[in-house]
């Protein structure tokens, strides 16, 4: 199993992006190196328990890149959850609030079938709004989410908290 020392080095402090106070984490270094991204790819994978999964769920957008991979590795299907107003066929949504203001986030009716396996993926954890309403947008449609993984957690923001009591693997952990 690759070891997660590699990509915590890899990954770039950039500090008040997108606004002040804001250190925001750039895996784009990680995308960029053909191994480094195969590593992330197979670490993200082991949340899934060796358990069958139906469906790979990504969160808009950087999720996306990592929850395509996945799926294909684990020979399942993806599923994008999508910031409003972009997916085109009928939809749910939830709306969840931001630091500043209030985000919504949309899902085709039709994505999952009740009691599919799902796997949900995004980059990073951070309150854990986001990944909360896809979770409540997941419970709406009967899915039977098995795992919860993200790339990087920023455990002092306590956003694991907000996820219920789902089986949450975060490979690397930003105390
Ligand atoms: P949250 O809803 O607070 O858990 O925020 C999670 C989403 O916001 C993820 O999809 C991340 O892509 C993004 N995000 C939040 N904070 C950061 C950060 N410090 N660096 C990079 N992305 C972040």
């Amino acid at each position: 199993m690759p070891s997660a020392d590699s990509l915590r080095a890899a990954i770039r402090d950039v500090v008040d992006f997108p606004k002040p106070g804001i250190v925001f984490k750039d895996i784009t270094p990680i995308l960029a190196d053909g191994a480094l991204f195969h590593d992330a790819i197979t670490l993200l994978c082991e949340a899934a328990g060796g358990r069958k999964i139906d469906k790979v769920v990504g969160i808009d957008a950087r999720g996306f890149i990592f929850a395509a991979a996945v799926a294909d590795r684990l020979g399942a299907g993806f599923v994008p959850v999508r910031k409003k107003g972009k997916l085109p066929w009928k939809t749910r949504q939830v709306a969840y609030s931001l630091e500043y203001g209030e985000s919504v986030v949309e899902l085709h009716d039709d994505a999952v079938s009740p009691g599919e396996t799902v796997l949900l993926v995004d980059d990073l954890l951070a309150t854990g709004g986001t990944a909360g309403a896809a979770l409540e947008l997941l419970d709406g449609l009967g899915a039977n989410v098995v795992g919860v993984a993200f790339l990087i957690e920023l455990a002092f923001l306590g956003g694991r908290e907000k996820l219920g009591d789902h089986r949450i693997e975060s490979i690397l952990i930003f105390d």
